[in-house]
């Protein structure tokens, strides 16, 4: 018969009946029970082996991380914490593991141990429930967008714009390392380097998302996006996904609606779908504070935080009403803030958003209208001359999740802006075209996936909610 999934067998309302089940050995106790997984689910089924009428050979291959294929019968089980389990009739070994070499044994281990096998760590069940999420999440969003009407645009990872001018883009280099092309003066010509072009690997799919947009109306991006920064921080990774709705005749209050309303829905979406992996987490999660001094701990276990986030409204205001809550906050309390006010313009710390989050408002809260000097070229500017229609959604234990803004949508403002930055008009013909022939408000965000994955499962590092990360020196797999 065919393969049974171990969540469906679980979930089975019927008993005594034959089925056929593929997984990894989790344990194997008194040569009897086996606990198999097979990662539809965190829980294991229990099998147990006839060992009486078992070759002995055969009994010595079930070991951790061996994958078997059982055949048998599923019936009640008199055990405690598991309503049904499958007495074998046939046992057989598809791979062997030895128990020697195997990296994961049946103990719990550090997160950084997993780290360095984290082409193995998917075997756990915190990897197990953290991918089940992410996969959930994933999903949620294209559920979102699609059933508003949202376009899913396909937006190129190998490009010539830098959309945050910030230089953090990977170049592309196609050409042969031991002859490479070069200038007059000899230097190597990276001008040249994609058959002629020079080009880099996407850091965020905005403007040309944006084209879509001035013809599609509601558009999004979720693909890989790419930045050659640092990123020795557990917020940072080199190669992160990105979710960039951008919307025709939105203004930014409307953009800040659809975010709120996105971020709810997805997350309320995990809750109802990943209860028992969110249940698992948060169980770890407190197992982990009780490590921590009584000072530190968090007081909301991690399926409180998130309903928490869906029964309230996020806190709205300007960049300039925040930094005045953090000068209050300022005066000679441990002087946490002081180097932060330089004065109005500087840009928010990682530190001044999670105050502004977890101490005082304790919720999530968007940040608008930020001096124009600390954000990018596209932002609208407002009338005081000073501030852009930017808005950033920070997140409790997370800082910023999402950076988005009402997009300059008059040509002369734009190539002003343009040119005070320094940015070559030329370069970026085909985006102000779209400034040129019927230009429209619009506007847009981006959701970086992997810290929407980090707050939801409640881990505390980024690389341990992305299957296989990218930070310096590390991309071997
Ligand atoms: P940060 O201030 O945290 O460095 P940013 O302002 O540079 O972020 P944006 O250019 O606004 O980032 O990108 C949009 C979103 O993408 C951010 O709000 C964040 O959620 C996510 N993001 C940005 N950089 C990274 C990164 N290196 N790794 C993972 N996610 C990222
Ligand atoms: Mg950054
Ligand atoms: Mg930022
Ligand atoms: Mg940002």
């Amino acid at each position: 018969s065919k393969r049974t999934k171990i969540k469906a067998l679980l979930e089975s309302t019927q008993t005594d009946i034959q089925v056929t089940v593929m997984g990894w050995v989790r344990t194997f106790r008194n040569n009897q029970f086996i606990a198999l997984n097979d990662g539809s689910t965190n829980n294991n089924i229990q099998i147990v082996v006839d060992f009486e009428n078992t070759d002995e050979a055969l009994l010595k291959r079930i070991t951790t991380g061996a994958s078997l294929k059982v055949v048998g019968q599923l019936v009640a089980s008199l055990g405690k914490g598991q309503k049904v389990e499958i007495k074998a009739t046939e046992v057989e070994i598809l791979g062997d593991s030895d128990p020697e070499k195997y990296p994961l044994q049946p103990k719990k281990h550090s997160l950084e141990f997993l780290r360095e096998i984290a082409h193995l760590r998917f075997r756990t069940n915190t990897f197990g429930a953290i991918f089940r999420v992410r996969n959930s999440l994933a999903f949620a969003v294209h559920k979102f967008l699609q059933e508003k009407g949202f376009v899913y645009l396909h937006t190129p990872v190998i490009t010539a714009s830098d959309a945050e001018g910030a230089g953090e883009a990977f170049k592309v280099t196609n050409f042969d390392i031991a002859n490479p092309p070069r200038t007059e003066s000899g230097e190597i010509d990276y001008k040249q380097d994609f058959f002629g072009k020079a080009t880099n690997l996407t850091v965020s799919g905005q403007l040309e998302g944006e084209l879509g947009a001035m013809a599609l109306s509601d558009i999004y991006t979720f693909g890989p996006t790419f930045r050659a920064e640092n990123s020795n921080t557990t917020r940072h990774l080199a190669e992160f996904w990105m979710i960039e709705p951008e919307m025709a005749f939105y203004d930014l209050e409307d953009n800040m609606d659809l975010a709120e309303g996105l971020l709810k829905y997805v997350i309320s979406y995990a809750l109802e779908n990943n209860r028992e992996d969110l249940e698992f987490l948060s169980q770890r999660l407190q197992e982990e504070e009780k490590s921590k001094p009584q000072n530190e701990r968090s007081e909301m276990s991690l399926l409180d935080k998130l309903q928490f986030c869906l029964d309230n409204s996020f806190e709205r205001l300007t960049y300039t009403e925040a930094i005045d809550i953090l000068k209050e906050s300022t005066p000679n309390k441990k002087k946490k803030f002081q180097y932060l006010i330089e004065g109005w313009g500087a840009d928010l710390q990682s530190e001044h958003e999670r105050y502004l989050v977890e101490k005082h408002f304790k919720k999530p809260v968007i940040l608008t209208d930020y001096p124009k000097e600390i954000k990018a070229f596209y932002m609208r500017q407002n009338d005081d001359g000073k501030t852009v229609r930017a808005m950033d959604i920070l997140f409790p234990g997370i800082g910023e999740i999402v950076g988005g803004s009402q997009r300059e949508e008059r040509l002369e403002k734009l190539e002003q802006r343009m040119a005070e930055m320094g940015i070559p008009a030329e370069e970026l013909w085909w985006y102000l075209d779209t400034r040129r022939f019927g230009s429209c408000p619009h506007a847009g965000f981006g959701l970086g996936f992997e810290r929407l994955v980090l707050f939801v499962t409640g881990m505390g590092n980024i690389r341990d909610v992305i299957p296989f990360p990218r930070f310096p020196k590390n991309a071997e797999f």
